[in-house]
Order: C-alpha cells, then structure tokens, then sequence
C-alpha cells in the first residue's frame, strides 16, 4: 500500500509539472478576473460594455441570415439525431457558405469573421441542431486552423487554410484511453527517424471529435524527452496529420446519449511517417499550443449554451402560456413562473459574459483566459439547468422525443435532445472541475510568485532573501489595504442606483476574496492545492462575481441605448441579487462547513464501506 503511494506521488508530481510546463505563465495583457482576485478592480475594462462595432455587426447580420435560411431549407435536427448523420448535401452546402472558413483570414480564402461573429455563427446553429454546431466548433475552435493561425509556419498556413476554408474538416487529437484530464498520461509516442527529418507516430487517440471525417488532424503526441539538470522532461508536441497517410485508422464510431450526429471516433496511428515540417509550434510546444488555442477556442462553449438558453426561453415562454392546468396557464403558477423568471435573468448574465469576453479577443488588449474560463464554467451549468427546467415545464412533453410528439399531430419541440445535447459541455475542453482547478491556478499566482522561490530548496540564500525583503515589502501594503473599502468606482452611463449597490457590492466582495485566498494560502500552505472545496468555493465566488459585472456593464449599456427598456436592468438586478446570496452562502461555508465529514465519508465509500448500501439492485 505504501509503495503504491509512493508511485502515485510520483505520477501525481509528474502530472502536475506537465500542467505547469504547459501553462502560459507571462500576463502580456491586464487581466479583469486576475486583478479581481487580488482585490483590484479594473472597472475601466468592463465599463462601457464592449459592444459590437456597427460595421462587424453588419457583416455578421448578413452571414447570420444566410445561415439560417440554409439551415431551416435543407437539415431536419431531429433527422440528425435520429439517424446520426449529417446529410452530405448539408456538409456541402455548409461548406459553400463558407462555414468551414469562419475564422480563416481573408488571404487564405476564409471569411475572416471576427470572434464575435464566429460565435453568434455558432450559438444560432447550437440553438437548432447541437451536432452541426459541435462539427463546425470542434473544427475551427480546437481543430487545425486555430493554431496554424497563431503559430503556423508560413508555409503551412499556404498549405493547409485555404483547403479548410474550401471546406476540409479538422479534428483535434489529444484524449487518449488512459489520458483524459491529465496528458501526463498520454501513451501516443512520436519517434523521430531519418535523421529527425520524419517522426513515426504510434498510438490511439479515443473520442476525437470529426475523427472520423477529417481531412487533417493535430495531433499530441509524445517526442523524446529533454533533459534538463539531469531531470527528463516529459514533451508533447503538435503533429499535423493528414488521413490519408498510410497508418492511419479510425477504428470505432463513438455513440453518445446525445450529439448523435457528430463523427467522433477511436483512432490509431501505426508508424505514421509525418514529416517535421508538420510540427506546429516547435519541439515539446505541444501543449502550451492545446492550452493557447483553448483558452480563446473554448468560447464557442458558452456561446452555443447561451444559445440554447435563448432558445428555451421561446420553448418556455410560449408553452407556460398555451398549457392550461387547474384552471390557469402553467406559466402562473408560482413555482413555474420563479423557474421561467430565473432561467430569463441567468440567460442574460450568460449572453453578457460571453459576448464581453468575444468582443475582448476581438480588440485582443486584453487577457481573457480566466474569463473565458469562468464563461465556460458558468454557462455549460447553466445550459444544463435550464435545459433540465425546460423539459420540467413542458411536463410528459419534455420526455417526449420531437419525433414522437410530430408522430401524434403536436408540435416537435425538441426539449429533450438540447437536455441530452447540453449535457457534454460540462466535460468537453476542461471538464468543470478542471475548470475550477484551472482559475483557482491562475488566481494564487500572483502569490505563489512571491512565496515559491522563498519555500524552494533551489533558491540560493541571498536570492531568498532578496524575494523574502520584496515580498514583505508587498504585503504590507497590499494586505492593510484589502481591509480599506475604496470605491474605486468612477460611474458609467446607464448605471442607474440599482445596479450601483451591485457594483459596490462586487468591489467589497473581491476584497473579501483577496483576503479570504490569502488567508487559506497561509493556513493551508502547500496543502492547499489538495483542498479542492475550498479551491471551489474561491472560484464559484469569483465566477458570480464576474457574471455580476458582466451582466451590470450590459444592462447599463443598453439602458443607454433604448432609455425606455428597463428590461435589461431589472434582469441584471435579479440576477445579482440572487448571484449575492450564493456568494454569501459560499462565504460562510468557508468558515463553517462539513469538509472533513464529506471527504472522510467520501473515502470510506471508496474503500467499499458502504457496500451494505448497494443492495436490492441488478449489478
Ligand atoms: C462527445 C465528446 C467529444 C470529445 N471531443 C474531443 C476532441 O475533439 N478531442 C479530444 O482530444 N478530446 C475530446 N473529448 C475528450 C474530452 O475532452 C474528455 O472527456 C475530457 O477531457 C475529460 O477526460 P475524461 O473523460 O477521460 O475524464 P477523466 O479525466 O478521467 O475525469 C473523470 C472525472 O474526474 C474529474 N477529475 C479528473 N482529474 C481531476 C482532478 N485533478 N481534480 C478533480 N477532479 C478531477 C473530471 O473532472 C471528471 O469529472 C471528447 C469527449 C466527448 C465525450
């Protein structure tokens, strides 16, 4: 048993330093959420909401509409899921509007879309058939052309952008059997021969989204490792693969409880010769290009879900009114009407965190990896609720397939395909606890820059010191002030008093938030990073805080423009007011919880304690 410990220990110390190799560690840009976690509120970032420019908004409005048409003329969604396929007339025609060339600059034959457009693009397909929305996403978000855009040679960008804006599929290849959350794990090897000219790549990759459709591929694999210090250093480098070299095998159809018409596949690599001007990035880049690439190619997550969203408020609203029951619409019953009103005002928080961090990557001035994070974190449980609502209020109906209810002459409302459809977006491209783990990372950075080279073994005496003198010099101004509540707050236009005691609210919060992190750091140490609950906590007080201001800075900025709606500010006011008592809830659980008896009864479970409890069933 012990051994076992020490090897795992081993492992885990391992997976931790690929994660930490992987990560982007400068801060070129300010950052909202990361100033946030120290208690600095960069309001000026967020105030005036940054809106689409007219000329953008035009250009996405004709492409939108096109879109749509070519949608509603030629794909049944509910065929797709029926049958899992996407007819090719569809793949072709998409292709002919230019949908695999969304975000593909103009000079290789793509569309050039800015972000936002791309992800209005993709939230108004995910609101009718989630499986197109996914091979489209998964094909520019993940897949080839994002990171041959930041980091392809110029060479392979002439090569490979113009066939994907002419229509060729991508896919994006990192999940493995045994490596999920932890590319530490990954097995695929990438060997190089012939002088290292050409790497021979050997291995599996599981649940490759368009996998099996893919006219070219990325793909993680593992090169020889480097040594540093006399320590080997695992590398994971990006390999452009092509289907049609020889070695290359899908090998199985993965199915899905729902998304039933994506092509993802279980796929292997025997001695696939690639050649070395196929790398992206450089030598062991692999990763950081996979972590690069998702943080702004995660966005179309929270787009499609705030999409689904919109769509459900249709479903809801227009069936709570026509749906008759104890002598009124189902609708104005309370507790249906309390669901449809939550569900409204968390739709408005969605849309505004993620067109705020869209439009951000649009004017690339600022960093936006722990916002699209939080957006993504947010909005995938989000959908799911409300998806889960939405099949509630339509009672039997929302159980009922859309085929079904067309079958008995009613109208095929597909309440319970967006449930099935939704469910995925809280494991894709980070699962929600890596996720939390993933902000919780960012947001003691700025701390653990200061304290790590003092705790380190490596650092030498007078360097100790030096970091000893600069970090207490830091912390005794940074701490007193994060007692001192300044209202940084300069006013913006359409901030009316109802949204102010919010936004004051949110500036006394972060400081409460710096200081809370601060403390557990202290208290915690090194074995903090094994508290997740309290880690989580951190983050989902975080993640309301900025899903507060985003929906604040929205509201006040359509205030501005149509005065006479109140609409957006009453939304954005229920929203924090509710976001509010989360955050307290949260903060109390920090200081008064059942952490020990969860965790303790956690591992009993585990050691099959309980196991009296597991009877009476089918095994
Ligand atoms: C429909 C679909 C499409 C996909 N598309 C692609 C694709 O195109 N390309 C690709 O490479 N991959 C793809 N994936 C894989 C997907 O990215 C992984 O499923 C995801 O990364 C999680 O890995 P895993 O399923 O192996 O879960 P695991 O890593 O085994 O995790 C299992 C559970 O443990 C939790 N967990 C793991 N580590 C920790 C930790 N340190 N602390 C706390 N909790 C933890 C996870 O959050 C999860 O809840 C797809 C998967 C599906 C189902």
């Amino acid at each position: 048993m012990e051994l076992l410990k020490g090897k795992d220990n081993v492992e885990k110390a391992k997976s931790l330093e690929v994660a930490e190799e992987a990560r982007e560690e400068s801060w070129k840009y300010p950052s909202f959420v990361g100033d946030m976690f120290g208690g600095r509120m960069r309001w000026d970032i967020l105030f005036p909401y940054p809106e689409q420019g007219d000329a953008d908004k035009k250009i996405g409005d004709e492409f939108l509409a096109r879109l749509e048409k070519f949608l509603r003329t030629n794909l049944d969604p509910d065929a797709v899921d029926r049958t899992g396929i996407i007819p090719d007339p569809v793949m072709k025609g998409l292709a002919e509007l230019g949908c695999f060339g969304m975000k593909i600059p103009k000079e290789y034959g793509g569309l050039e879309l800015s972000q936002i457009n791309y992800n209005r693009a993709v939230g108004l397909v995910a609101s009718y058939c989630g499986s197109t929305a996914v091979l489209l996403s998964a094909h520019q978000s993940i897949g080839v052309p994002q990171p041959l855009k930041f980091l392809g040679t110029p060479e392979q960008k002439k090569k490979y952008l113009p066939l994907f804006a002419k229509g060729a599929i991508s896919a994006f290849a990192l999940t493995e059997p045994d490596a999920g959350s932890d590319p530490a794990k990954m097995a695929a090897t990438a060997t190089p021969i012939e002088n290292g000219d050409t790497y021979l790549i050997n291995g599996e990759k599981l649940w490759c989204t368009n996998g099996n459709i893919a006219d070219v591929l990325i793909v993680m694999a593992k090169t020889p490792p480097k040594i540093v210090n006399g320590k080997e250093k695992t590398q994971i480098t990006a390999f452009i693969v092509e289907k049609g070299m020889p070695g290359f095998e899908v090998v199985h159809r993965c199915m899905f409880m729902g998304l039933k018409g994506i092509q993802n596949g279980l796929i292997r690599f025997t001695n696939v010769k690639v050649p070395k001007e196929n790398i992206i990035g450089g030598l062991g880049r692999g990763l950081k290009i996979a972590l690069v690439t998702l943080n702004i190619g995660r966005l179309t997550v929270p787009a499609a879900c705030a999409a689904m969203a919109r769509k459900s408020l249709v479903i809801v609203r227009e069936w709570s009114k026509k749906r008759v029951q104890w002598g009124q619409p189902v609708g104005y019953h309370e507790a249906i009407t309390a669901k449809i009103s939550l569900m409204t005002a968390t739709t408005f928080a969605m849309d505004s965190m993620t067109w705020f961090c869209s439009a951000l990557v649009d004017q690339a001035k600022v960093d936006i990896r722990l916002e699209a994070a939080m957006a993504k974190l947010f909005c995938t449980e989000a959908a799911w609720r409300i998806a889960d609502d939405t099949v509630q209020i339509r009672g039997g109906r929302g159980y009922e397939t859309a085929d079904s209810l067309k079958g008995r002459g009613e109208e095929p409302i597909a309440a319970e395909r967006f449930l099935r459809d939704t469910r995925i977006n809280l494991i894709i491209e980070g699962t929600s606890e890596i996720m939390h783990l993933f902000i919780a990372r960012e947001a003691m950075d700025p701390h653990l820059r200061r304290i790590l080279p003092i705790l380190s073994s490596k650092t030498g005496f007078p360097e100790k010191m030096k970091k000893l003198f600069e970090a207490g010099f830091y912390y005794t101004s940074w701490y007193p002030s994060q007692w001192i509540y300044l209202d940084r707050w300069k006013g913006s236009a359409g901030v009316s008093s109802r949204l102010k005691r919010h936004i004051r609210f949110i500036e006394k919060m972060s400081h409460r938030l710096a200081r809370g992190l601060f403390h557990a750091m202290v208290k915690h140490q090194q074995g903090l990073e094994k508290r997740q609950q309290i880690l989580f906590r951190f983050v989902n007080i975080g993640t309301d805080l900025f899903a507060m201001a985003a929906a604040c800075s929205r509201a006040a900025s359509l205030t501005v423009r149509n005065p006479q709606d109140r609409g957006p500010e009453e939304l954005a006011d229920l929203f924090c007011h509710e976001a509010t008592f989360r955050i307290q809830r949260e903060f109390k659980s920090q200081r008064q919880n059942n952490d020990k008896m969860i965790y303790g009864i956690g591992r009993k479970m585990l050691e099959g304690k309980y196991r009296w409890l597991e009877t009476g069933i089918i095994r």
